[in-house]
């Protein structure tokens, strides 16, 4: 079996997670599937490309290999709405964004599918993610999650409108120290490669499990995610072209945003 995730360790406190870029789905599961699920129109695209400054910042990154139809790694193992109320996709998704059935009528995963998706998919990605937050921590003091993701800046189901460019989820300003969630959004107010770009601070989304179940300011390891709008970076319609011409807009933003992550954590 191919692993779970990919792993770079880094020389900073700093940890960036990508559990939305995998696009992998095993035979065993994609025969159950619709053509639909091919298509993987949900995956978090080309987010290796884009932060492709994680490594010359000394970032740790980890990322999924197992498309986010097998599971999806930001949901709590316990499958427990993240939004209550408002429309999302579970923890083995049963449809698309656009909520085309993922799975041929009546093959859709068991409560058994599911645990052993939990086992071979989610938990090794999590123990991974979890024992590189206690190694920084234990290093540097202090540990800084950037939980990376991308959505369609259009999908009704889940928000009216367009989305804004960038999204920064902090749960409410409890996953990580609000000095940090400050210093984020002065560079967005100040800085000349924030200008172009609309955001807004726990919108829509507010961060998904992980990034609040590992953001625990009081022990120093502080979590933020990032959702980003892909108009801002590539192609929205299949087949989803990165776009460099774009990308090299946000990308000094980007660096900017993951050193003051850095120089917070530093000072
Ligand atoms: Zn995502």
């Amino acid at each position: 079996m191919i692993p779970s995730f990919h792993f770079k360790s880094g020389h900073t406190p700093l940890l960036i997670s990508m559990p939305h870029v995998g696009t992998t789905i095993p035979q065993s599961i994609s025969v159950n599937m619709n053509q639909e699920a091919q298509i993987k129109a949900d995956t978090d695209w080309h987010l290796a490309l884009l932060y492709n400054m994680a490594s010359a910042l000394g970032a740790s990154v980890i990322s999924a290999e197992y498309s986010r139809y097998v599971i999806d790694l930001n949901r709590p193992k316990e499958d427990s709405n993240l939004y209550p109320g408002q429309d999302t996709t579970g923890l083995c998704p049963l449809d698309t964004f656009t909520k085309q059935p993922l799975y041929k009528k009546g093959r859709e995963p068991n409560s058994v599918d599911m645990a052993d998706r939990i086992k071979q998919y989610w938990q090794p990605y999590h123990s991974q993610l979890q024992s590189e937050l206690t190694r920084i921590r234990a290093l540097h003091g202090i540990a800084v999650l950037w939980d990376a993701h991308s959505i369609a800046s259009h999908v009704p189901r889940f928000f009216t409108g367009k989305l804004p460019d960038l999204n920064f989820g902090t749960a409410d300003q409890r996953s990580c120290s609000p000095n940090l969630q400050n210093a984020l959004s002065e560079i967005m107010k100040q800085s000349t490669h924030a200008a172009p770009f609309s955001y807004v601070m726990n919108g829509r989304f507010k961060g998904g499990y992980i990034t609040r179940n590992y953001g625990q300011p009081a022990n120093n390891v502080h979590a933020v995610q990032l959702e980003m709008s892909q108009c801002v970076y590539m192609n929205e319609t299949a087949p989803f072209e990165f776009r460099p011409d774009l990308a090299a807009r946000v990308q000094p933003l980007l660096t900017e945003l993951l050193s003051t992550c850095l120089h917070w954590a530093n000072s």
